[in-house]
């Protein structure tokens, strides 16, 4: 395999698994020229997944464009590569676990913006508002209204907290 660092041809296998329930193997490789590690994925070619557009046509799966979305969502985020890298493969191998043909591209929104929300308040909000095309501004209000709600208990708790600090250090 080529090296996408200096495109030497000379590498090592330094650990391989199978993810999306046995039907793709990862390698991970090192650049015996550079040093620097890479990827690779092999699947089988008989079994193209393809993802059912909102308008009914169909593409062929692409894990790269979940991935260019997370990583959109998690721009100056503090979300590490690995963290992103580790929610685009679980969203790949569940995808693969329960759909042979066909799966809605709706559904894939919906997997990345459950494990977003695990991860990271502002990068699911941003995926949610371009994913959902929410209908109005009430829609939006309604997705974030419990997040903002949350984060105002807490300022307020803290800034309780604070008041009594100060208080207690006039008297
Ligand atoms: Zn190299």
């Amino acid at each position: 395999m080529k090296c996408p660092f200096c495109r030497v041809e000379n590498d090592r296998v330094v650990d391989s698994r199978t993810s999306g329930g046995g039907y793709i193997i990862r390698r991970r490789r090192e650049c015996l020229n550079c040093g620097r590690r890479f990827t690779t994925y092999e699947r089988i070619e008989t079994m193209p997944l393809r993802v059912v557009k909102k308008d009914g046509s169909r593409v062929e799966f692409d894990r790269e464009k979940i991935l260019n979305g997370v990583m959109k969502a998690c721009e100056k985020r503090p979300v590490s590569m690995q963290t992103i890298e580790e929610i685009v493969s679980s969203i790949e191998t569940e995808i693969y676990n329960n759909y042979d043909k066909e799966v809605s591209s709706k559904h894939i929104g919906q997997l990345v913006m459950k494990r977003l929300r695990e991860v990271d308040q502002v990068a699911y909000i941003r995926f949610a508002s371009v994913y959902r095309e929410f209908k109005d501004v009430s829609d939006f209000v309604e997705e974030v209204q419990p997040m903002l709600d949350r984060e105002r208990k807490e300022r307020e708790e803290k800034q309780q907290t604070e008041g009594n600090n100060a208080q207690q250090g006039e008297a």
